[in-house]
């Protein structure tokens, strides 16, 4: 039984002050590994609070933007400093929160910080080009200026990691913000937030409003006074957000769902094939938009195959992320853990076979969280919802092809385009992967899950819309571009 930690209660940041919500209500948020450990309290904000936010983001642009993009740079590495020096109370945090494994957790406030260092020093590089005019007495520039107020929305599953990557360059890019983290990992973020503030900051240049997404969220991506809105979520809120922004001619980026494939070719190395496989599908307990939903095996080796998976399947220990020797932590929440129990149901009413796992696990430590064992299906064809629709948990879906055409054929037989992977050793097979892959992330002899913070990141089709984020493709998003001619 694990003793019970400290709860923490937020405010809102608004204007360079933590206030109360002008409701007096609070939101708490508790472990999915533990209903009766409360994490903490945030606020449940109105939409008057929201509009503050807002309004001080407004005011606090045009000095902002002056500052420069050297010294806007200066504070990130602050923050990237005092980040680093909470990792252990931010990933126990994360850990509590959401249930991911204390690793997994503290690994992601680290990648936080490898984020804030990146775009530090990004805040050195050119921010224009000079082109060649043909006036001789002319100076023709682009030089990139920032959008104004950037509207943040983040979702659970990555409640350090996604902010940061989203935060990080709109400011050093010169814009100001407003972040609406998701309520179900709300303390987390917070924490998070709470370096940006101890990095001293201008007046209203970054400001955090948590509560209702479909209340403030969704006044934020209405307000009128926003030049720009960065999503990651699902794909219904995303149309939600992009119809608004389309309507008023606001910039947005919307990364959204996945059903990430993952090929094995009858001449892969099937051990490092495996342990992707395992990694990819059930670490954060599916839980990621790149997780490997989808495994596609060439006959030669699909017995063989099936037998390891199960194997290593059976190995994973299922327990509170906290406690040493837990590999896999719990369902995020509870309407999370019953979303996956629906699929598990769907699955075997749509006739395919669930060889191994999606159950709940009960008595003694599982009884107040939201547990499940990691599941396997095969017999799945592609017209079945448990092929095409994003579980967003411990589920695979185990699929044999009769050759690689085919096999890239069903890869690409869904809405989403977000990462595919091949394990194979040949390369013209890795080729025609690469040229015919429908994934803005492909991924040769590694797990469909893995993002480097210096290279874009985002996907095709209904995965991902807007400028790409992360590395140096952020800028794309987060600045436009003024062509500028001076003449003598
Ligand atoms: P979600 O329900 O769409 O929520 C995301 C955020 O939007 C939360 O902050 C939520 O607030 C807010 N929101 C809800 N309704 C809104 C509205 N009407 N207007 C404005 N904001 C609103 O998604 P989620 O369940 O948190 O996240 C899981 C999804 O994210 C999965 O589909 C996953 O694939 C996707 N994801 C994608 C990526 C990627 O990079 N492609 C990365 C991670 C996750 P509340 O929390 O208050 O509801």
């Amino acid at each position: 039984m694990q003793t019970l930690m400290e709860a923490v209660t937020y405010k809102n940041f608004i204007n360079n002050k933590w206030v109360e919500s002008s409701t007096g209500n609070l939101i708490k948020t508790v472990s999915p590994a533990n209903t009766e450990d409360i994490v903490g309290y945030v606020q449940s904000s109105s939409e008057e609070d929201l509009n503050n936010a807002v309004e001080a983001a407004d005011k606090a642009k045009k000095a902002w933007r002056r500052m420069g993009q050297v010294a806007r740079g200066k504070l990130l590495f602050k923050v990237a400093d005092l980040l680093e020096a909470k990792v252990d109370d931010i990933g126990k945090t994360m850990t509590r929160e959401m249930g991911k494994t204390l690793p997994e957790a503290k690994g992601e406030v680290m990648r936080g910080v490898d984020v804030l260092r990146f775009y530090a020093n990004e805040g050195l590089r050119k921010e224009g080009d000079v082109i060649p005019s043909s006036d001789t007495d002319a100076l023709l520039i682009t030089r990139r200026t920032p959008l104004g107020v950037v509207g943040v929305i983040t979702p659970w599953n990555f409640p350090v990691a996604i902010p940061v990557w989203k935060i990080a360059p709109a400011l050093v890019y010169g814009n100001t913000i407003v972040l609406k983290p998701a309520t179900e990992t709300a303390v987390t973020t917070a924490k998070v937030f709470q370096c940006f503030v101890e990095a001293g900051f201008p007046e209203g240049v970054i400001n955090f409003v948590t509560g209702s997404g479909s209340v403030i969220g969704q006044k934020l991506i209405d307000h009128p006074l926003l030049n720009g809105i960065t999503f990651t979520g699902s794909e219904n809120v995303g149309k939600i957000v992009a119809k608004s922004a389309a309507e008023r001619g606001v910039k947005f980026q919307l990364e959204l769902g996945g059903k990430n494939p993952v090929i094995i070719a009858k001449d892969a190395n099937l051990d490092l094939a495996l342990e992707a496989v395992i990694n990819g599908a059930f670490r954060s307990t599916g839980q990621k938009c790149t997780a490997t939903s989808r495994v596609i095996v060439e006959e030669g080796i699909y017995e063989d195959f099936k037998k390891k998976l199960m194997e290593a399947t059976k190995k994973i220990t299922v327990g509170n992320g906290l406690n040493e020797g837990i590999w896999m932590g719990p369902c995020a929440s509870e309407s999370q853990f019953n979303t996956v129990n629906e699929y598990i149901q769907i699955g075997k009413e749509e006739g395919a076979t669930l060889l191994m796992g999606g159950e709940v696990l009960q008595g003694g430590e599982y009884d107040n969280g939201f547990y499940i064992t990691p599941g396997i299906f095969e017999n799945v064809t592609l017209d079945m919802r448990i092929a095409q629709e994003e579980i967003f948990g411990p589920v695979i879906a185990l699929i044999k092809a009769s050759g690689l055409e085919e096999a890239i054929e069903m890869a690409n037989n869904t809405k989403y385009g977000l990462s595919a992977s091949i394990f194979t050793s040949d390369l013209n097979t890795i080729m025609d992967f690469m040229e015919e892959i429908e994934t803005g992330l492909v991924r040769i002899n590694a797990e469909s899950a893995g993002v480097e913070y210096q290279s874009p990141f985002g996907g095709m089709k209904a995965s991902s819309s807007g400028a790409r984020e992360q590395g140096e493709a952020a800028k794309e998003f987060f600045t436009a571009i003024k062509t500028v001619f001076i003449k003598r």
